[in-house]
């Protein structure tokens, strides 16, 4: 008796930690909303991007990237950061896709300086009186008539501030699409693994590529629009949150929320040595860090409403 209730103390021991290892196998950790995020400094090598009296677009880019990177590892030390580049390199915005998809990224942050072109001037300097001929053989005729002097000159455009833009709506057939090709990389292993046999314009795939598409155009429409806000409590001009069609392919063809930041106008001479100083490029970093703080805590929100 004492035998059998050994044993059957034993078994049930035995139960236990096999239920408890069932049961921690099948309640994995609650997943992080921001685990990854891949900063692509735009332009580089021969793409020098826009260009200002002394610098260039894809050098500042490049170190405001650079310094993201390093102090997003003392801010958000959970979270793994991933470059598109750390040198003066041209890639094809569809290598700098590919590396932020391979990545399995969470969002994409895009950094680049904006431009716009110088304004015209003229004004009236003065009169002069030219000559001129009319007709022809016996009956051309001298003439003069009077014209007036101008002078031209530029100077350079007086915008300034920051945008962030973020893919179009019309692009989401776009975005779908790089969804779905992209399924495995984005799904949890166990969902992927069941949807590869299912071919492309299978409804169900075509279905989360669709919630995926929308999910991400609202999740980076949030971030801009943060972005921004915090841009203008620093006191810069907020030119705010815009939909872009043309020269943001990239934003469209990673499969995942995405944001480009024009960090200042190159163009504008004030700006331009803000966004080469130490002081400038610190506090572009620290507002992006700030408003990636809050879309984590956002989303991390969210996860655990959802779960309840
Ligand atoms: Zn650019």
């Amino acid at each position: 008796m004492k035998r059998y209730l050994a044993a059957l103390i034993m078994l049930s021991f035995c139960w236990f930690v096999g239920m408890s290892f069932v049961q921690d196998k099948e309640q994995p950790q609650p997943k992080q909303a921001l685990r990854k995020i891949v900063i692509d400094p735009g332009h580089g090598g021969s793409d020098g991007g826009a260009r200002g009296k002394y610098s260039s677009e894809k050098d500042i880019a490049l170190a405001i990237s650079l310094k993201l990177e390093q102090m997003l590892h003392d801010e958000i030390p959970d979270v793994e950061i991933v470059m598109t580049r750390r040198t003066d390199v041209f890639d094809k915005v569809i290598a700098k896709a590919n590396i932020a998809n391979q990545a399995r990224g969470d969002l994409f942050v895009c950094i680049h300086v904006n431009d716009a072109p110088p304004q015209h001037h003229s004004e009236v300097v003065g009169h002069h009186t030219e000559t001129y001929y009319k007709g022809k053989g016996k009956k051309r005729k001298k003439l003069t008539r009077k014209v007036t002097d101008y002078n031209y000159w530029t100077t350079p455009s007086s915008a300034k501030g920051t945008e962030t833009y973020i893919y179009g709506v019309q692009k989401t057939d776009a975005k779908k699409e790089a969804l779905s090709e992209n399924m495995d990389l984005y799904l949890d292993s166990a969902s992927a693994k069941e949807l590869k046999d299912y071919d492309p314009n299978d409804p169900t795939k075509m279905m989360i590529s669709t919630i995926k598409t929308q999910q991400y155009f609202q999740r980076s429409a949030n971030l801009a629009l943060t972005i921004e806000e915090e841009f203008q409590k620093v006191g810069r001009i907020s030119r705010q949150a815009q939909q872009r069609q043309k020269g943001i392919w990239v934003l469209q063809a990673v499969a995942m929320p995405a944001v480009l930041i024009e960090t200042g106008f190159i163009s504008n001479p004030e700006e331009e040595d803000y966004l080469n100083s130490e002081d400038g490029q610190r506090e572009i970093c620290e507002v992006i860090i700030r408003s990636l703080k809050r879309y984590k805590y956002s989303l991390e929100k969210q996860m655990s409403v959802g779960n309840k």
